[in-house]
């Protein structure tokens, strides 16, 4: 069997509404949205689909508080590309490239998709918790619940959506808009799936966001009121409790890359030069 065939399934739901959708769900059907994570590996025990794309949900919109509703099926090229993305498009760009195959599968692939899929080397997921998004979740009910992006993620695979939920949006919340960025990645081979990936955030008051995935099996968010020294910062990062075993690389390898990079998003966005930023982005 090849990787890319679903053999298990036997019915394609294509919901015209919330009803629809919520019903094919809660009979057991599988979302699907651009669907290269679903055909991308084996999955044996799917046996109906419900494709979220027929939903037509529009694919940016502007909130009134000045931040923005993306589409969970907005893919990864449209969310970059989008006029109202333009504020964060070179960070949203630098994140993105951190997928393996980046632009590859960047017009087909959603930004919810990847968030639902759950990889540790998420690069979606890491964009969204860097952002401070929050996740909006369509319940079963008719109604939503909102969760930040960064508790969306729970272990590698698992996510905090419940039977019959689907995420329906990313909310940005107007802040991120104007906030400076930086992303490091490593990996084991330079077109290797992502082993750390370490994006920051300075806000214009100081406030200053780390975010460790790819080296932990699911988000760590780290944040300060004012900018900390690049070292403390590693050595936060460092002190994390938790690392990701896979073949991407050995959880202590990780830990050190991923204090590396900390030190390097640190010296980015203060300017502090007495850390000098790693170039370099595979080791
Ligand atoms: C060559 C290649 C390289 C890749 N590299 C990476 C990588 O480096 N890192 C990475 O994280 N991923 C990677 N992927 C996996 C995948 O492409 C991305 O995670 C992508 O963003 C998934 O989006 P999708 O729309 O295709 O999701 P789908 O494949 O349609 O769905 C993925 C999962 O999420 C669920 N789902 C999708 N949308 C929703 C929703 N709105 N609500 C509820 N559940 C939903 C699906 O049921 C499924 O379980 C790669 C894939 C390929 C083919």
């Amino acid at each position: 069997m090849s990787a890319v065939d679903l053999v298990t399934v036997t019915a394609l739901h294509r919901p015209t509404g919330r009803d629809d959708l919520h019903a094919a769900l809660l009979a057991g059907a599988t979302p699907l949205a651009g669907g290269t994570a679903l055909h991308g590996e084996r999955h044996e025990h799917l046996g109906a689909l419900v494709d979220l794309l027929d939903l037509r949900w529009p694919d940016v919109e502007p909130l009134p508080d000045g931040g923005l509703r993306v589409a969970a099926t907005a893919t990864l090229r449209t969310a970059l590309d989008h006029p109202l993305t333009a504020p964060i498009r070179p960070f949203l760009h630098d994140a993105f490239s951190c997928l393996l195959a980046s632009w590859k599968i960047w017009s087909r692939g959603t930004w919810g998709g990847n968030l639902c899929a759950a990889l540790p080397a998420g690069a979606g997921t890491a964009a969204a918790c860097t952002l401070g998004a929050v996740a909006e979740i369509w319940t079963p009910d008719g109604g939503a619940r909102e969760v930040p992006a960064a508790q969306f993620v729970r272990a590698p695979g698992v996510t905090c959506l419940a039977p019959g939920e689907v995420l329906r949006a990313l909310r940005i919340p107007a802040s991120a808009l104007t906030a400076r960025y930086a992303v490091r990645r490593h990996s084991l081979v330079p077109s290797g799936r992502s082993s750390s990936v370490v994006t920051g955030r300075l806000d214009p008051g100081g406030r200053c966001t780390l975010v460790v995935t790819a080296a932990v099996p699911a988000p760590q968010v780290l944040t300060w009121d004012r900018p900390p020294m690049a070292d403390a910062a590693a050595a936060a990062v460092r002190g994390l409790p938790l690392w990701h075993d896979d073949p991407q690389g050995h959880p202590s390898w990780r830990r050190h890359v991923a204090g590396i990079a900390a030190l390097a998003v640190v010296t980015d966005l203060t300017g502090d030069t007495t850390h000098p930023p790693t170039r370099e982005a595979s080791c």
